[in-house]
């Protein structure tokens, strides 16, 4: 089985914006590929879990995303790091209703899961709000990780480590 590393995209890939889509926008955070290159070597696949609901509110197409989500990735192919697969849900519930996908819920890591052949149990879950930490213990990550700058958080409510980026996992 594999073991991955589950990265949520704004706020602990790039500096989150509200409704971010144009690759002029997107800041890369400090750490981030230091942080992969080292996980990469010690086995992890890499593996992007986002919500992008600006796509249910029409801020941005999913074309949009792809693009952007093409041009991410080809930064870290210059650093010699293969993003494994890019999982959105492009959702809200106030647009499209509850969906299966949104986190907190779990279903974009058990779709991971069940593509890539990852054992939860040995992998990692960095994240920047509660509903990434309560979608990875729900799904069986026991590693979570929450980046202690962006939104407000109910530290207490799960059991998580606080890192202030990426580079604090390495
Ligand atoms: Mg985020």
């Amino acid at each position: 089985m594999n073991k991955a590393l589950f990265l949520d995209r704004d706020g602990v890939i790039n500096k989150e914006k509200n409704y971010l889509y144009k690759i002029k926008d997107f800041e890369f955070i400090d750490g981030v590929f230091e942080a992969c290159q080292n996980f990469q070597k010690l086995g992890y696949l890499i593996i992007i879990i986002t919500n992008q609901a600006g796509i249910a509110r029409g801020k941005y197409s999913e074309n949009d995303f792809n693009i952007l989500t093409q041009w991410m990735s080809k930064e870290f192919e210059k650093k010699d790091i293969i993003i494994s697969k890019v999982y959105h849900c492009p959702h809200h519930p106030d647009f499209n209703g509850e969906c299966e996908c949104r986190k907190p819920k779990p279903k974009m890591i058990l779709d991971a899961k069940n593509d890539f052949n990852i054992d939860l149990t040995q992998s990692i879950l960095v994240g920047d709000k509660n509903s990434d930490i309560e979608a990875g213990i729900t799904a069986g990550i026991e590693n979570n990780y929450l980046i202690s700058t962006g939104h407000k958080i109910i530290i207490n409510q799960f059991n998580v480590s606080m890192i202030n980026n990426l580079r604090d996992l390495i």
